[in-house]
C-alpha cells in the first residue's frame, strides 16, 4: 500500500461492523437500517463500507448524488440504493434502469421518472422527501397529501416511502427538533386522510437514532456513527462507537536546523534552538487543512511531536522533540493510534474549526485506502 506514496488512510471494516451492530442494537428489529455512503462513505471508501454494513446487518444505503448511486447500484451489492437528493429530470432514465430509489418533491421530476418507467416497463418506488423545517429541500409538509394526489394518475410510480431530515437533532430535548417531528407526524396523518401509506417512513440521521427513539419509525439513516464518530457530544455516553478511520504518512525527510532557520512557506515558524525537522508528504490537498498549521501535533514513536510552519498542498513538516529518533520511512500518526496514545479527527476538525464529518471527507479526496 505505501509502496507508490508515504501518506495513506487506514479503514478498519470490523470496527464499521460493530458500528453498525451497536446502532442497530438501539431500533426495533423490524426496523430497516440505512448505511449513508454519500461522499465516498464520509471519505472511507463507499464501496467497501457498504459490503461491512451489509454483512453487519444494515438494509439498504444511502448517497447523495446521481453519480455516487448509479456506482454503487452498479456494484452487485445486495442492497437498495437511496438517492437520498432529488435527481434532475434528465438523470432519471439511468436512475431507473439501475433500479435506484429516487426521491421526489417535484412534479417535473415525477413526470421524468414515470415516463422513464413507462417506457422500462418498470415501477418505480419513489420516496416523497418533506420539508418539516429545515428549509433546505423537500415539499412543504402541509402541501405533501395535495402533491400526490396531482401525482396520482402517472403510470410506473408508486409511493414506496416518506421521509424529511431533522436540523438539530444533535441537540437533546430541542424545541426546534420537536416542532420538527410534530410537523412530520401531521403530515403523515393528512397522508393517510387522503388514502395514502407509505410503506417506509424514515427521518433520524445518526443523532435522532440515538437520542430520540421516537423518530425511527420504519427506517432510520445512519452515516456519521456507522463511520464510529458522533454527530455532538450528546450521543457518547449513549453508544459507543469504535472510529474506523486512520491516517498514516511515513517521514521522507529530515533536517537538523538552528536557532532562527524556518520552514515551509513564509517561515510562520522559526527553531528557537537546535530543532530536528521531519518532512511528511501529507497536505492539504489531502484533507489537512491548510488553517491547522502550527497548531496540531501528530504521533511519531507514539510521542507527540508538533507540527511546524504552513501545511503545504503535498508536504507538512513537524518537530521531533528531543528524545524522539526516527529515520526516513518511519510512521507518522496524523489520525489514530500509535504506543497507547491517540490522535483523533474530533480532535482536528475542533482545533481547524470544522466537524468531524468535514475532516472524515477531506482525507478522502487523494490518499490511497486501505481497509482491513
Ligand atoms: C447525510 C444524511 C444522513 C446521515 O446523517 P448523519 O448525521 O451522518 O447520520 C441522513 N439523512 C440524509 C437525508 C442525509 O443527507
Amino acid at each position: 500500500m505505501t509502496r507508490r506514496r508515504w501518506a495513506w488512510v487506514e479503514v478498519d471494516t470490523d470496527a464499521i461492523r460493530t458500528n453498525v451492530r451497536r446502532l442497530r442494537a438501539l431500533i426495533p428489529g423490524d426496523c430497516k437500517f440505512m448505511a449513508v455512503v454519500k461522499a465516498d462513505g464520509y471519505g472511507h471508501g463507499a464501496n467497501a463500507v457498504a459490503r461491512a454494513a451489509i454483512g453487519a446487518g444494515a438494509d439498504t444505503l444511502g448517497v447523495a448524488t446521481v453519480d455516487e448511486a448509479l456506482e454503487i447500484a452498479g456494484a452487485g451489492l445486495s442492497a437498495q440504493v437511496h438517492l437520498l437528493s432529488e435527481p434532475p429530470p434528465a438523470a432519471a432514465r439511468e436512475l431507473v434502469q439501475e433500479g435506484v430509489i429516487p426521491t421526489v418533491y417535484s412534479l417535473d421530476v415525477a413526470h421524468a421518472l414515470s415516463e422513464a418507467a413507462r417506457r422500462q416497463g418498470k415501477a418505480v418506488a419513489f420516496h416523497l422527501k418533506v420539508d418539516t423545517g429545515m428549509n433546505r429541500a423537500g415539499i412543504a409538509a402541509e402541501d405533501a397529501a395535495e402533491f400526490l394526489l396531482t401525482m396520482r394518475g402517472l403510470p410506473g410510480l408508486e409511493l414506496g416511502g416518506l421521509f424529511t431530515h431533522f436540523a438539530t437533532a444533535e441537540v437533546p430535548g430541542d424545541w426546534d427538533f420537536e416542532r420538527q417531528l410534530g410537523r412530520f407526524r401531521s403530515c403523515l396523518e393528512s397522508l393517510r386522510e387522503a388514502g395514502f401509506r407509505p410503506p417506509i417512513v424514515h427521518a433520524a440521521n445518526s443523532a435522532a437514532t440515538i437520542l430520540s427513539p421516537e423518530s425511527h419509525y420504519s427506517m432510520v439513516r445512519c452515516g456519521i456513527s456507522t463511520y464510529g464518530l458522533h454527530p455532538g457530544d450528546a450521543t457518547r455516553d449513549k453508544v459507543e462507537l469504535q472510529p474506523s478511520m486512520a491516517v498514516k504518512a511515513r517521514i521522507v525527510a529530515l533536517r537538523e536546523v538552528g536557532m532562527g532557520d524556518g520552514t515551509s512557506y513564509g517561515f510562520t515558524w522559526r527553531a528557537s534552538g537546535p530543532t530536528t525537522v521531519a518532512t511528511i508528504p501529507i497536505g492539504y490537498g489531502d484533507g489537512l487543512h491548510r488553517v491547522l498549521s502550527d497548531k496540531v501535533s501528530f504521533l511519531v514513536g507514539g510521542r507527540e511531536c508538533p507540527q511546524i510552519g504552513r501545511i503545504c498542498m503535498d508536504y507538512s513538516m513537524i518537530e521531533l522533540p528531543r528524545g524522539v529518533t526516527a529515520g526516513i520511512g518511519d510512521e507518522v500518526v496524523i489520525v489514530g493510534n500509535q504506543g497507547g496514545s491517540v490522535r483523533t479527527l474530533d480532535e482536528l476538525a475542533q482545533l481547524a474549526g470544522t466537524i468531524n464529518y468535514e475532516m472524515a471527507c477531506a482525507f478522502g479526496m487523494r490518499m490511497e485506502r486501505l481497509h482491513t
